[in-house]
């Protein structure tokens, strides 16, 4: 992972943000090549699920012909939408913080165990953040708060299993022999307090606690806000989709891994509307659907996974969901990481925007109510069902939901391309290679072109191609150092194809064209350039 990260600062495709003023946690800016490859993932996304979406034809594992169609929402939204959706009241973690190191932690985060404590008579529960080797890193706190050294180690008279701090909490009635993870003493950790993921910011010069408004943490409630709007002024029957691409924020208390788990980053998401009856077969649709992309895309390994949820994983309003998943490098070995998650929401977010935030009773969603019976979280009360006049029944949709993450497809893209290989160099000589062997309609540059060398017309032919093909796709033109370096240069931001220019060029209009992944070198005719690069699936 180190490799991918240098690689990225190097050749610019991956910056901290505001690294100038030492950085900023959780944000990431994308460089020259950064912005051309996570903007051809987008694009590759809107274009594989709108544009180029036939609703004329039944595509394959479907249950009929469907329509899509897209929008683009705003990041500030009514306040009262996140109350419904129940982002106001549900979107947090619990947290502890230490009143004498200063630091915050995620409360279900913290592992402890009980250790008799001869001196004071009384049992600590000793913590750690450690989930790997907990044992250990707990008996190395417990010896430093007593001061023992580690042949001491049997003095240790440890008392029951491992367990959570909230575990722990309840059998100890309080956090007062709690001795926290970075702590001296113990009694420093505060009770857990709620922390809403959502970023809160404020409407206008007044600043009243009315005047609150929060970044969208999901760009989905946008689209379920206008679903009237869209049946309202188009032609779009159920069953139908309504993509949209965006930013969201999500306030992340442990934000980590590179660009995997920010604090700013882009959604793509779908909202798909059908009848109940068939919510079922678009589901499993959609599933297939969405990890076929991504195969296609060029995650072809073992690396990707889709797993369905168990039944006690499911969300309160879900009946069905399915993670896509990489095994990014950065995780340990045989665990996954969430690329997208593929929820079948039944009528819930229609619902709730409708009446109000729902709550589980049973197996009925129902409006949450405050004790004097008035909602606790009022919806808009406009109809939000859907009137079919060809069968002349009317519904509420259920909604299938495919949310995917640009960010994080970007970077499993990336890690998936990262090549080792050996090829020999101009002089013939093996030499080790980096390359990154994206997918050609993902690659930031599809061709480079060179003169082989500065002289004899070449750099004049070359300049030309340069122009024509920059009409088409984005390329780049190098003439510096020997063309082998050129070549080296271009394969280590995935570059699938070089164009050279050369003495037979200037005889008969041929170039040589190479291939990133084979280093194979064919001769064709330059007129044939657009078209030969066109084929190559861009
Ligand atoms: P996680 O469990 O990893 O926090 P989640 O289940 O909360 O993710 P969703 O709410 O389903 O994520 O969001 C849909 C998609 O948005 C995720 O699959 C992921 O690709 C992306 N995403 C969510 N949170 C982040 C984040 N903090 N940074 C980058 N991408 C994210």
């Amino acid at each position: 992972m180190e490799n991918i990260v240098a690689l990225c600062k190097r050749r610019g495709f991956l910056f901290q943000s505001s690294e100038i003023y030492g950085g900023l946690n959780g944000f990431w800016d994308y460089g020259p090549l950064g912005v051309l490859l996570k903007r051809n993932v987008k694009d590759a996304w809107w274009n594989d699920m709108v544009m180029s979406h036939n609703e004329l034809i039944v595509p394959s594992g479907a249950p009929g012909t469907y329509e899509m169609t897209g929008l683009d929402c705003t990041i500030i939204m009514h306040p009262q939408i996140w109350k419904c959706s129940g982002h106001y009241d549900l979107f947090h973690d619990f947290m502890v913080d230490c009143r004498e190191t200063k630091k915050r932690y995620r409360y279900d985060h913290i592992l402890g165990r009980f250790v008799l404590a001869p001196s004071l008579a009384t049992h600590i529960f000793v913590t750690t953040l450690e989930t790997e080797n907990t044992q250990t890193a707990l008996e190395d706190a417990a010896l430093k708060f007593f001061g023992l050294r580690k042949k001491d180690l049997d003095k240790l008279q440890w008392e029951g299993e491992i367990m959570s701090l909230p575990d722990a909490m309840r059998s100890a009635g309080g956090a007062a022999n709690v001795l926290g993870p970075d702590a001296k003493t113990p009694g420093t950790l505060t009770e857990p307090r709620e922390f809403n993921l959502m970023f809160k910011t404020t409407i206008g010069a007044l600043g009243t606690e009315e005047d609150t408004a929060f970044l969208r943490p999901e760009t989905a409630q946008g689209i379920f806000a206008n679903f009237k709007n869209v049946c309202d002024s188009t032609r779009l029957r159920i069953p139908f989709g309504i993509a949209q691409v965006g930013k969201s924020f999500r306030n992340e208390i442990t934000p980590r891994n590179f660009t995997f788990r920010s604090r700013e980053f882009e959604q793509m998401e779908i909202e798909f509307f059908c009848h109940p009856s068939q919510s079922a077969q678009w589901y499993a649709y959609w599933r297939d659907r969405r990890f076929a992309w991504y195969i296609e895309m060029g995650l072809a390994g073992e690396r990707l996974q889709l797993r369905e949820h168990g039944a006690t994983e499911l969300s309160h309003y879900s009946c069905g969901t399915a993670d896509i998943e990489y095994q990014f490098p950065f995780l340990p070995p045989g665990e996954f990481g969430e690329l997208e998650g593929i929820a079948h929401r039944g009528d819930f977010d229609l619902r709730s925007h409708m009446e109000g935030k729902l709550v589980k009773e049973g197996c009925e969603l129902v409006l949450e109510k405050l004790p004097n019976g008035q909602p606790k979280h009022r919806g808009s009360g406009k109809d939000l069902t859907y009137y079919d006049d060809l069968t002349k029944e009317r519904f509420t949709p259920h909604v299938i939901e495919p949310s995917a993450g640009a960010d994080r497809a970007t970077l499993a893209f990336l890690c998936e391309a990262y090549q080792v290989d050996t090829a020999p160099d101009e002089k013939g000589q093996p030499q080790e290679r980096v390359y990154l062997k994206f997918h050609p309609r993902l690659a930031p540059i599809k061709a480079a072109v060179f003169p082989l060398v500065k002289k004899d017309g070449m750099p004049e032919i070359a300049t030309e191609i340069y122009g024509e093909l920059k009409k088409h796709f984005s390329v780049f033109y190098d003439d510096k150092s020997a063309v082998g370096r050129r070549y080296r240069r271009q394969d280590e931001i995935g570059t699938p194809f070089c164009i050279t220019v050369d003495g037979q060029t200037v005889q008969d209009g041929t170039v040589t064209i190479r291939d990133r992944d084979t280093l194979k070198q064919e001769r064709i005719k330059r007129d044939e350039l657009v078209k030969e690069l066109q084929s190559r699936n861009f």
